[in-house]
């Protein structure tokens, strides 16, 4: 592990994040929700800021972009192809399986459609570390606006096909309200309710609950534990297929 990261509060819940090569300077941050705090980060650990990760092209994930790039007019932006057009400024499109590199360190970059049609998450391997945006959150997932619940289910199963050991990093930090509604799904789960008591201790001292590993994430998330049996007996589905029951308890988030 060679990459430093630093995350920090943009607007009111998202998360923004630099990831740094301390062998070549190279610096990237993971969408620009704001330009003020990117830049801010930026200056307080003397870095140079050279790349541009882009999850998806929401207005709370690209909106600082511009006024970053004044500053950096050199940056390379990387951006999802399907929502390119979506987005403004001379960009790089990447697809499924590129390699994006940042100084030394290296981006995989996986397709994960369903909150929008284009999303992409980036998973730094040799670091073990992924960037999700708005496709997993911790306890939770994102909403299902442009695909059918099947694309995101096969979305999330991508990603639950990764290490345990990966670092998880989020768009937002809505781990509480997520872990609450979880708790309706699962309330059996006793790693569900021992993590539940740790995040909202993180929470009072006015702490992050990210990142965390994605093992965890296997334990406590109920849109990754649509298989089991206490999550399928809480929606009335004992029998359904699995995707139907994703949809059913991405449904009751939406209404939560
Ligand atoms: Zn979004
Ligand atoms: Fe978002």
């Amino acid at each position: 592990m060679t990459a430093h990261v630093r995350q920090f509060k943009c607007l009111d819940d998202n998360f923004g994040v630099l990831v740094h090569d301390p062998e070549t300077g190279a610096t990237a941050a993971i969408d620009v929700p704001e330009a003020g705090p990117v830049l801010a980060e930026l200056a307080a650990a003397k870095w140079n800021l050279t790349e541009i990760l882009v999850t998806h092209r929401h207005k709370d994930h690209v909106g600082g972009i511009p006024e970053v790039r004044a500053k950096y007019p050199n940056v390379r932006v990387i951006v999802p192809h399907a929502e390119a057009d979506q987005i403004e400024g001379d960009n790089i499109k990447a697809h499924e399986g590129d390699v994006i590199r940042v100084g030394r360190l290296a981006a995989k970059v996986i397709e994960t459609p369903g909150h929008t049609v284009g999303h992409i998450v980036y998973w730094f391997e040799d670091e073990s570390l992924l960037f999700a945006g708005d496709t997993l959150f911790a306890m939770g997932c994102g909403r299902v606006f442009e695909t059918p619940a099947d694309v995101m289910w096969n979305s999330l199963m991508k990603i639950a096909a990764l290490p345990p050991e990966t670092q998880l990093y989020c768009g937002h930090e809505y781990t509480l309200s997520n872990g609450r509604f979880a708790l309706t799904i699962e309330p059996g789960n006793e790693l569900l309710q021992a993590r539940m008591k740790e995040v909202a201790a993180l929470r009072d001292a006015g702490k992050f609950t990210l990142p965390c590993t994605l093992a965890i994430e296997f334990a406590t998330n109920p849109f990754l534990r649509a298989e089991e049996d206490e999550i399928r007996r809480t929606v009335g589905m004992p029998n359904a297929d699995v995707v139907d029951v994703f949809a059913e308890v991405r449904q009751r988030k939406n209404k939560f």
